[in-house]
C-alpha cells in the first residue's frame, strides 16, 4: 500500500531532493487536516515553527508530486487541499465568510467529458469553483439593501 509519505519520498528521490524533517512535519500536518487550507493557516497549525518560505517550497513540491491540489485564488490567497484518497469534487466559495462547500454533480462531470470528446480533447483534470455567497451571507446582504 502506498502512503503519502512513500509517494513523496519517491518523488523527492526522483528529483534528487531530500526528505527533510520539515517536509515530513508539513506532510503529516496536511494529511491530518481534512479541510482546505492556505499557507497562513498551515503556518498557524504548525505553531509557527516552520517558516512560511519552507511551507511555500514544500507545498509547491507536494502539488508537483500530485499529493496536493491548488484550488483557487481569492484575495491574494491560494487555497489547497490534499487529494490522496479523496474523490474528485468541485467547490463553491463564499466571498463573505470564506466558507467552502464541496459538491459533486454527475451531470456536470458527464457534460465536461462530452465537451472534451467534441473537441477531441483528452482531459486529465479540471477545477470548478463557483464564487458567490452562501445562504447565510445572502440573507445578511439582502437585509443590508
Ligand atoms: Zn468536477
Ligand atoms: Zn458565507
Ligand atoms: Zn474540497
Amino acid at each position: 500500500m502506498t502512503t503519502p509519505e512513500i509517494k513523496l519520498k519517491n518523488y523527492l528521490k526522483s528529483r534528487g531532493l531530500r526528505f527533510t524533517p520539515e517536509r515530513k512535519i508539513i506532510l503529516e500536518k496536511i494529511f491530518s487536516l481534512h479541510e482546505h487550507f492556505d499557507v497562513e493557516k498551515l503556518y498557524e497549525k504548525l505553531n509557527k515553527q516552520i517558516s512560511r518560505a519552507t511551507i511555500y517550497r514544500t507545498l509547491s513540491l507536494l502539488v508537483k508530486s500530485g499529493l496536493v491540489k491548488e484550488l483557487f485564488r481569492c484575495q491574494e490567497k491560494t487555497s489547497f487541499e490534499h487529494v490522496f484518497g479523496h474523490k474528485h469534487h468541485d467547490h463553491m466559495l463564499c466571498l463573505n465568510c470564506n466558507r467552502i462547500i464541496e459538491f459533486r454533480e454527475e451531470k456536470i462531470e458527464k457534460l465536461q467529458k462530452e465537451i472534451c470528446k467534441k473537441y477531441n480533447f483528452t482531459p486529465i483534470e479540471h477545477r470548478l469553483t463557483i464564487k458567490g455567497y452562501c445562504k447565510k451571507c445572502s440573507q445578511i446582504l439582502k437585509k443590508k439593501k
